[in-house]
């Protein structure tokens, strides 16, 4: 009898969780590193924010979202030696495979940002406090979820009516995939009275005066939220070589001279559709795919195409956008698409097992037929 094929998997987050949970289904000896202690359902940081989400509906244990049989080291990545096959820990175990998966996700290259429990607690002390009267809103490319600035700014300027909300977008034009969703969600935004500034890169911020000066002009602000670049942590410098990220084959996530290697979710190089959860979801069940056709042999593998998929607060409705290499598809906004985009709360920890693939799937192959394209090359 030849032994189960080892498959290391680098972080618990949505990528990580949807791959080790689908291989070990088939029989894969299936090993995740991670440090954390807890899940973060970061879409849940906006109603977090907002106050419409409570912690133990966006935390959870790592354990809890990780299937039976899964086997969990907790501990920090903290050097990969592609050429040895083996993963170093900073409890100082060194892990080999046969199949290594990347998915550690992204960090900040500034602080604070938006994307932990404790920035988004000092915005909401911040808010709640100081009750700011000019809010200033920006971030600086690359960023994961493009969606998220706007959602943040039309929240906030519907809890706060009173208050100049002012968002700062660095680029005129968004690239033509994400052009519709963009100018829906501006336009939503602006209907309730958001100032929204296309084109202001910001280049300066001097905290002392509470002044953003930026390529459009300064904007005095009382308070400023400012989402910083990523890349992959630290501990992945040495194989993230591409602007930061860790460069793949766009179609099989593979690591580009490593084909036992996949990156997937934010991490890896691929930009377009930008960052966000859905994506590293379909990008993990390409991975599975990958994998499972090397090593049981009964099925093609699946190739990535760009899919992500995703409900996104707009204004004070919600609105719908999926996206693959063709083009992008928008429902309008609705309040439909909002309590969705509410729902999807508890319907994200079942995703994680794996268990509604196939959703995704019938979904995806919905969509795909009904995209509006955009010219090859340019999305
Ligand atoms: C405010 C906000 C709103 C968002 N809204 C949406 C949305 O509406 N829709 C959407 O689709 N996406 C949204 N996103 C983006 C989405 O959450 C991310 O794209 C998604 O979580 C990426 O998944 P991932 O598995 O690549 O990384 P993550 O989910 O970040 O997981 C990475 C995991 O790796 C672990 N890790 C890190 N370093 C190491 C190491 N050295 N060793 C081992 N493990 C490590 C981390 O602890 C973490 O558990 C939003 C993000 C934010 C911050």
């Amino acid at each position: 009898m030849t032994a189960k094929r080892r498959v290391l998997v680098v972080g618990a987050g949505i990528a990580g969780a949807v791959t080790a949970n689908n291989l070990v289904r088939y029989g894969l000896d299936v090993t995740v590193v991670e440090p954390s202690e807890h899940h973060v359902y970061q879409p849940g940081l906006v109603d977090y924010l907002m106050g419409e989400a409570r912690t133990d509906e966006i935390i959870r244990p790592v354990e809890s979202v990780l299937n039976k049989g899964v086997k969990l080291v907790r501990d920090k990545a903290v050097k990969v030696d592609l050429k040895g096959r083996k993963v170093m820990t900073s409890g100082g175990k060194e892990l080999s495979y046969d199949y290594l998966v990347l998915a550690p996700g992204v960090v900040n290259k500034g602080s604070p940002s938006w994307h932990t429990l404790n920035e988004i607690d000092q915005i909401r002390k911040s808010l709640d406090a100081t009750d700011p009267k000019r809010i200033v809103i920006s971030y600086k490319l690359p960023v994961k979820c493009p969606a998220a600035p706007f959602e943040i700014a039309s929240l906030i300027k519907l809890t706060k009516p009173k208050s100049e909300v002012t968002l700062l977008v660095p680029v005129k034009e968004p690239p033509p995939l994400q052009r519709k969703i963009s100018q829906t969600l501006a336009e939503s935004a602006s209907r309730l009275g958001v100032k929204v500034v296309r084109g202001a890169e910001v280049q300066e911020i001097n905290s002392e005066n509470k002044v953003v000066k930026t390529s459009e002009g300064s904007y005095e602000y009382d308070l400023l939220l400012f989402d910083h670049p990523i890349s992959a942590p630290p501990e992945f410098a040495d194989v993230a070589v591409d602007k930061g990220f860790v460069p793949v084959d766009r179609e099989t996530l593979r690591v580009k001279g490593y084909p036992e290697v996949f990156a997937v979710g934010d991490v890896n190089n691929i930009a377009s559709p930008p960052k966000n959860g859905a994506a590293a979801h379909f990008q993990a069940m390409t991975a599975v795919s990958q994998i499972l056709a090397e090593t049981l042999g009964n099925a093609e593998a699946e190739r990535y195409k760009g899919q992500a998929m995703c409900a996104v607060y707009a204004g004070d409705k919600g609105a719908f956008v999926f996206m693959n290499d063709e083009g992008s598809y928008v429902y309008p906004p609705s309040p439909l698409w909002r309590t969705m985009k509410r729902a999807f709360t508890d319907l994200y920890w079942a995703t994680l097992s794996g268990g509604v693939d196939s959703m995704f799937n019938t979904l995806s192959k919905y969509f795909s037929k009904r995209v509006e394209p955009v010219k090859p090359g340019q999305q």
